[in-house]
């Protein structure tokens, strides 16, 4: 059986050239040989930026790359016939393409029209003025470039609960807006952060509103007829509410696909956030890790004062693993961007280790570890700063691994040892196991017993980190060794 395993094939910076969806079908054939079974994609929809929008500030979700809209026909990663081949070549190497769907908000309108609103407080948004006041908003989407193809759905002011900037007179802030559905109130089931995280940025949209709600379920099975699509990622799902999403996504298992891969990401490195908005989706879905990310983050900053023992402490893994997509890091972790949590360099070869080899959870391997990146940005200091996150030498290895290895049930490997930790993957019949060992601290390593029927074998570094080779005695005891600061993966050597 195959383990499935995710890429995420952008980061922030991705080159605003309009090749990543031909590079994304190049690579099919290797992608799979490396035992990637599901690629999550960019947004290809059209973003108010045009071809230099990473995606999230969705314009047009019908516009993928095919009209002359926001400056160019093509989106930062090329053209919709691309988007299309390279969604076919993956699909042709059996790698399902993971959709990114921006619903949250829409940037970049065609038109300003008439509306009321009431200031809201960003501090504390359910505090929102008794007084209403006219004035004009950048709500209306006609699309004029597409005319009406695909769909003749225009977007205005009852489309969205809320905007930043408003004019005549010209304000800036948050203001509700005011339409026969918001009830005068933001949305229920969204995160509690700033009292109600209904509102993060653009034109937010009006769930409440049924016609936008039948739009986005529209716009579902539309674009499963574009290109073939194995699942979704949710963007935003923090400032959505739950309830519309446990309908849109039952509504697309329906519809669509029963066995679509649905992962939402709901920003939250609480445990039991993340739980309670699982239960509200009817656990259809599943969610990134965040708990878990942030650990490798401190640990990787930590050094040897880091207890390895506890990197899975408040995981979503630990406690939900059928719905945890672990990861080491995002467009969103890296250095310079929004939630900046990044991994260093010498830790990611052992958080990989951690998401890759173990049972629990479905791992998403970030595309600037596979491939590095290097970029200049303006950082929180307001100064520049050029970044050069190389690629991780072991992480094919370790993929390789994954997919030869890494089966069958899993014994802890952990005791007194705050600086070293492991575990035993113990095979089936059929598909070998291994042992992996990690240490942040000095030359370390675990005495392991596999039983007499591992007696007397020979095992190697599957990763090379260790040259020496370990032998079990007729017990199937052996001291599997690490080195400091690293990580090795045990595999029998015939
Ligand atoms: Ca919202």
């Amino acid at each position: 059986m195959t383990n499935r395993t995710l890429i995420q094939f952008f980061h922030w910076y991705t080159p605003a050239d309009g090749s990543l969806w031909r590079q994304a079908g190049e690579e099919a054939r290797r992608l799979s040989e490396m035992g990637i079974t599901d690629i999550w994609l960019p947004p290809a929809t059209k973003g108010a930026s045009g071809r230099h929008s990473v995606g999230y500030d969705a314009y047009d979700l019908f516009d993928l790359g095919e009209f002359d809209q926001k400056g160019s026909v093509a989106t930062k990663y090329g053209t919709r016939d691309e988007l299309v081949a390279a969604a076919s070549a993956l699909a042709d190497c059996g790698i399902g393409t993971i959709v990114d769907v921006v619903f949250n908000h829409k940037m970049g309108a065609d038109e300003r029209e008439p509306v009321t609103v009431r200031r809201a407080n960003p501090d504390d948004r359910t505090e929102i003025e008794e007084q209403s006041f006219k004035a004009h908003a950048w709500t209306r989407f006609t699309f004029p470039a597409r005319g009406g193809k695909y769909s003749p759905y225009i977007w205005d002011a009852h489309c969205f609960g809320g905007v930043d900037h408003v004019e005549d007179p010209d304000a800036e802030g948050i203001f509700k807006l005011q339409n026969e559905h918001d009830l005068g109130a933001w949305s229920a089931e969204v995160d509690d952060e700033l009292g109600n995280f209904d509102y993060l940025m653009g034109a937010d949209v009006e769930f409440r509103n049924p016609s936008v709600q039948e739009e986005l379920k529209f716009w579902g099975r539309w674009i499963a007829e574009q290109l073939p699509v194995a699942g979704f990622r949710l963007d935003a799902a923090k400032h959505i509410p739950a309830w519309f999403f446990r309908d849109w996504v039952g509504h697309i298992r329906d519809t669509v696909n029963a066995d679509a891969l649905v992962i939402a990401e709901y920003w939250h490195p609480d445990q039991e956030a993340l739980k309670a908005y699982l239960e509200k989706v009817d656990h259809q879905l599943m969610l990134f890790d965040v708990g878990l990310q942030h650990s490798f983050h401190h640990a990787s900053r930590a050094g040897a004062e880091f207890d390895l023992r506890t990197i899975f402490d408040g995981s979503l893994v630990s406690a939900m693993p059928d719905h945890a997509v672990t990861m080491i890091g995002n467009h969103d972790t890296q250095p310079l961007q929004s939630l900046e949590t990044p991994v260093e360099p010498w830790f990611k070869p052992l958080a990989y280790a951690l998401v890759l080899l173990r049972e629990q959870g479905l791992p998403c391997v970030f595309h600037a570890d596979l491939y590095g990146a290097d970029y200049r940005d303006v950082g929180g200091d307001r100064n520049e700063h050029d970044i050069n996150l190389p690629a991780i030498g072991c992480l094919p290895a370790l993929l390789e691994a994954r997919r030869q290895f890494a089966h069958g049930p899993q014994t802890e490997l952990i005791d007194e040892d705050s600086s070293c930790i492991g575990f035993v993957r113990h095979g089936t019949a059929e598909q070998p196991g291994c042992v992996v060992v990690l240490a942040n601290g000095s030359d370390n390593g675990k005495e392991v017993a596999l039983g007499p029927d591992l007696g007397a074998r020979t095992y190697r570094d599957w990763l090379a980190h260790r040259q020496d080779t370990v032998s079990t005695d007729e017990r199937g005891h052996a001291h599997f060794p690490v080195n400091g600061g690293s990580v090795s993966v045990w595999v029998l050597m015939d």
